[in-house]
């Protein structure tokens, strides 16, 4: 836990976030702009800023997760492509990784966080 990290907040349960997924290393959530329906983040528990911090363990659980969650997006969203995004340093506003799953769909989708939360339970 760092002093003042949102997402070590998140983690905390001293900010309340939209579960989508956890296990004993990372938590899945909604981000807070969901300009592409189901845009989530995937965050370790433990506090880490970027991409070289992570051990090769720790990077092949998120990416093992990404996958799971993609495969749900997939099946609950019906979304048509996922892209991964992940800032380092410069353009990372939130210095505790993150990667970025954002769902992408050939036609405009309009979803409340209610009903996207509902689809994915
Ligand atoms: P970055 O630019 O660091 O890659 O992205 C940070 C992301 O975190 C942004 O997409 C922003 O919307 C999201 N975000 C920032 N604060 C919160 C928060 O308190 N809750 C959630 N769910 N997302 C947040
Ligand atoms: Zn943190």
């Amino acid at each position: 836990m760092k002093d003042n990290c949102i997402f070590c907040k998140i983690i905390n349960n001293e900010i309340p976030c939209n579960k989508i997924y956890e296990d004993d290393k990372v938590l899945v959530f909604l981000d807070l702009n969901q300009d592409c329906v189901g845009h989530s983040l995937i965050i370790p528990k433990e506090h880490f800023v970027t991409l070289e911090d992570l051990d090769n363990e720790l990077i092949n659980h998120i990416m093992m997760v990404a996958v799971k969650m993609s495969k749900l997006f997939k099946e609950r969203l019906g979304n048509d492509g996922l892209t991964l995004l992940q800032n380092n340093g410069l353009g990372q506003e939130v210095k505790h990784y993150h990667l970025h799953l954002l769902p992408k769909y050939e036609n405009k989708v309009n979803l409340t966080v209610d009903e996207i939360l509902d689809k994915l339970k």
